[in-house]
């Protein structure tokens, strides 16, 4: 008893999430170029050497290596660090925040997301992988997890709640997606060029599924201001510094997915932590 209440703990949560992280990291670079993400093994990504299990530990391994490769001192990308600790971080926060079966969803919303995050910010597209199927395991867990979407826990636990839940999972995904669909049908017609990819729409799915109608609408608006926080100083401090680089110009076509998942996560937390109770 006393080993399995040890186990239950944030520093194990963040460990489990590492492990996860550095699968996610497989996923990141495999899925987008159609590979299979369990095969081959972990190999160099300069010289093809098998990556032995104790320098693949997640974050030590990275870490060990100082960002080099053991084989041929190939540079490692910082962000396969960077991802381990974040998704160990998320899984911490789920498991410290969270209600247990809401931490569970938590914890592979988060997985979801940050796969979305990093393969639209490296490729503009957002896999099917994890927008149509990451609304498939959000009506999933919106069936068996009512917590989910039901905050009176008193009318828990009965069949009742359960289709509730998947019927609030189900509207959150159509409304908050063809919300979405609309802003993009009618940002074109007065910008007349394309502003969004069907691939945030899909996702935006996703998002709802999970968190329901009125926190997805929320989502939506609270991912264009992160995109305008962002953005508004980079491109301000472009024009004022004469020799910087252009890495934004007006009308360019920006990924809307990191700023959707980055603002879905947040609230998801903010929606179920009991020490915000903001809506
Ligand atoms: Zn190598």
């Amino acid at each position: 008893m006393m080993r399995l209440e040890l186990l239950l703990t944030w520093p194990s949560f963040f460990v489990m999430g590492a492990i996860v992280g550095s699968f996610l990291n497989v996923c990141i670079v495999r899925i987008p170029r159609e590979e299979s993400v369990v095969r081959p093994k972990s190999h160099c990504m300069n010289c093809g050497t098998p990556i032995p299990w104790y320098l693949n530990v997640p974050i030590v391994g990275w870490l060990m290596l100082r960002g080099r490769s053991a084989c041929c001192g190939e540079k490692i990308s910082m962000r396969y660090l960077l991802i381990e600790a974040l998704t160990g971080i998320l899984f911490a926060i789920s498991w410290q925040l969270l209600a247990p079966e809401v931490a569970i969803c938590g914890m592979l919303f988060s997985c979801l997301l940050i796969c979305a995050f990093f393969i639209d910010l490296d490729h503009q597209i957002i896999p099917d992988h994890f927008s149509i199927g990451g609304a498939f395991i959000g009506l999933l867990l919106s069936l068996l997890f009512p917590s989910l979407h039901i905050k009176d826990s008193a009318s828990l636990w009965s069949i009742q709640s359960n289709i509730t839940s998947l019927g609030n999972g189900f509207t959150g995904m159509l409304m908050t997606s063809s919300l979405l669909m609309w802003i993009a049908i009618t940002s074109e017609l007065f910008l007349k060029k394309e502003t969004m990819g069907f691939g945030d729409v899909k996702l935006m799915g996703c998002i709802g599924a999970f968190c329901g109608f009125k926190t997805g609408i929320i989502c939506i608006f609270g991912a264009s201001i992160l995109g305008t926080l962002f953005l508004m100083p980079l491109i301000l401090l472009q024009n004022i510094i004469p020799h910087m680089q252009k890495h934004i110009q007006w009308g360019q076509r920006i990924p809307f997915g990191p700023f959707l998942s980055l603002s879905a996560i947040i609230l998801f937390f903010l929606q179920h932590s009991n020490r915000f109770q903001l809506w």
